[in-house]
């Protein structure tokens, strides 16, 4: 399944973020026609020192190195987003006023969450898509690499209240490899739609509010470190911007 193998590119670069003590959230931009790679990002708050470095943010600025902020919006309505957490309020708003055609995220933002959580931001009438821009807001997807996305937050806060001077309570340091709240799919998506990007022999996991794969989780992918993916990214985005280039001199 493409969002999968999409979404497990984000997760190896979320594991990547964890590694280099940053909250693991991850996403990557993929130009939706070609299912190219144009742009990726990570968390990046604690490195910067700056709240609003979310890993969406820091892929935006990377297409806009490469298309310039009106080649952002021109390019944006083909492009899906890969993210392992649901966008924030902020990030989602942000996606909608630059007209992104589609959000993929593994697990829901308890706190923040911008695509259905807490606020329908890629739904509501609050911001408007760009100009020339017919779309009402953008479709989003959960729930895709969700276990492996709630691990590795649940790695990252273990971890924090380790090394936090005065530990929580004894519970906040034990690792939970097993439980995992139902997912809600209708909270996000109508079965129409899900059963558009999934496929009708999926329709069981709708309906019983369960993870895409039953329960398993790939440890694989989440335990191990990915040292070398961001100079395999780089070279990939690179690619799509040899593409444009090429075909806007054509
Ligand atoms: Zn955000």
């Amino acid at each position: 399944m493409q969002h999968v193998e999409h979404m497990r590119t984000a997760v190896r670069l979320a594991r990547y973020a964890l590694d280099h003590d940053e909250t693991p959230v991850a996403c990557i931009f993929v130009h939706t026609p070609s299912g190219q790679l144009m742009a990726y990002g990570m968390n990046d708050t604690n490195k910067s020192l700056t709240g609003i470095a979310h890993a969406e943010f820091m892929g935006i600025d990377q297409i806009k190195a490469m298309l310039g902020s009106r080649g952002v919006v021109d390019v944006f309505k083909d492009t899906t987003l890969y993210v392992t957490v649901e966008p924030c309020i902020m990030c989602a708003s942000a996606l909608k006023q630059l007209g992104i055609g589609k959000v993929v995220f593994g697990c829901g933002n308890e706190r923040f969450g911008g695509n259905g959580t807490v606020l329908s931001v890629n739904h509501d009438t609050c911001t408007l898509a760009p100009k020339n821009n017919t779309a009402t807001g953008y479709e989003s997807v959960p729930g895709v690499l969700r276990r492996e996305a709630i691990m590795l937050l649940r790695y990252f806060y273990v971890r924090q209240n380790e090394k936090a001077p005065k530990p929580r309570s004894k519970s906040d340091r034990v690792l939970d490899r097993n439980t995992f709240p139902p997912m809600e799919w209708s909270k996000y998506l109508d079965e129409k739609s899900f059963i558009e990007n999934f496929g009708e022999d999926y329709k069981k996991f709708y309906v019983n509010n369960a993870d895409l794969f039953s329960n398993s989780v790939d440890w694989n992918l989440i335990e191990s470190g990915h040292d070398n993916i961001i100079q395999e990214l780089d070279e990939q985005c690179k690619l799509f911007k040899f593409n444009v280039h090429k075909k806007c001199k054509v």
